[in-house]
């Protein structure tokens, strides 16, 4: 089969990821929309020709055992049937690149245990199934570039993710997924994330790692600030629409009195009282050592545990206005106009935030 390097079938292509496999008339089975409920017959007697297979919109509820004759099968699209269980046969695809199996009724058993053993596969697209769990397998894939599991009933991300270290887009839209793990952070060729119409409620520090993502799908969340680390991102595109972001942020901020431990400690470091390692116990000395410096440049506050969270609107390439958690060490501590803190939220204060609002949502 010549290489060239072309871009497939724009139906099976992967978010516009380009793909280095063409489609050729001569090694492709297209059994597609064909009402077969099962691998008919007479695929059998030429299945090691076969370098494409397209069976998707039909009835097929199982992916028999003889699957692993098609040796030489490159791309498989079984997508739009009634897949239940794939025989673990198709671990015996070497070549395989691409499997397609979205809209199936695929769930957490679904898949052969062994899976992982596909070394050559780099597209893998089974959205809109009903797994319920992050299938451990995909972790072992380490050739993965495009893995899509949009519109499942995912709740978790494994810290295993970080072996995936191939992958450029990830799609995870439609899940239940709360949080993400710090790993996450560790896909450093990662360009199209797609996190939207989930329950994630903050976004992990380590995301700054991912230094080629372009594209983030963050809408449909209960994202209320961002970590500050995301303005160092090159993004081009981002997503934030219905998230909660400042306004719900703003109206749930409660204010802890600091403790009298918190009170001393600030006026030892805010007056540089001296102190030895041997005149306090260590674990004051541990938490003298940790004080923060209050983000506002006017003031030369610390702060330990007792801190004001506060949201700074940041500009990001030029097209939006961020907010941003940042700590403040007291509510009578302003940095700037843009600062929109607990004690400023009269009426007329809260017509800007509204139109800082709708540059992040809607741009
Ligand atoms: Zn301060």
């Amino acid at each position: 089969m010549a290489a060239a390097f072309l871009v497939a079938d724009s139906d099976r292509l992967s978010l516009g990821m380009e793909v280095q496999h063409k489609p050729s008339k001569e090694y492709l089975e297209d059994l597609s929309h064909g009402n077969l409920d099962g691998f008919p017959d007479f695929l059998t007697e030429r299945s090691s020709d076969i370098v494409d297979l397209l069976l998707d919109h039909n009835r097929i509820s199982i992916i028999p055992k003889l699957i692993g004759n098609f040796t030489n099968l490159v791309l498989l699209d079984v997508s739009f049937n009634s897949l239940r269980y794939i025989s673990s046969e198709i671990v015996r695809l070497e070549h395989l690149q691409m499997l397609h199996a979205r809209n199936n009724l695929l769930d957490d058993d679904s898949l052969p245990k062994d899976m992982g053993l596909m070394k050559s596969l780099q597209v893998i697209n089974l959205s809109g199934n009903a797994f319920s769990e992050f299938p451990m397998q995909l972790t072992e894939m380490t050739a993965l570039k495009c893995l899509q599991l949009g519109a499942n009933n995912i709740v978790h991300i494994p810290p295993e993710i970080a072996n995936l270290k191939r992958l450029e887009v990830l799609y995870l839209g439609g899940n239940k997924l709360t949080e993400l793990p710090e790993e996450v952070g560790c896909l450093s060729n990662l360009v199209s994330l797609y996190l939207c119409d989930n329950q994630l409620l903050s976004l992990p520090r380590s995301m700054v790692g991912l230094q080629h993502l372009r594209s983030l799908s963050l809408h449909n969340n209960h994202i209320s600030t961002l970590p500050p680390e995301i303005v160092k991102l090159n993004l081009v595109e981002l997503s934030l629409r219905n998230n909660p972001l400042v306004v719900r942020f703003v109206q749930d901020m409660v204010l802890d009195p600091p403790s009298l431990l918190e009170l001393a400690g600030r006026v030892i470091k805010v007056k540089n009282i001296k102190y030895e390692p041997n005149s306090l116990p260590s674990n004051l000395i541990d938490y003298l050592d940790s004080a923060q410096h209050c983000v506002n440049p006017k003031c030369k506050g610390v702060f330990f545990t007792s801190r004001v969270e506060h949201v700074k609107f940041v500009d990001f390439c030029g097209k939006y206005r961020l907010p941003l958690l940042e700590y403040l060490c007291s509510s009578r501590c302003k940095t700037s106009p843009l600062i929109y803190g607990s004690s400023e939220s009269e009426s007329e204060e809260e017509l800007p935030v509204v139109s800082k609002m709708r540059k992040v949502l809607l741009g």
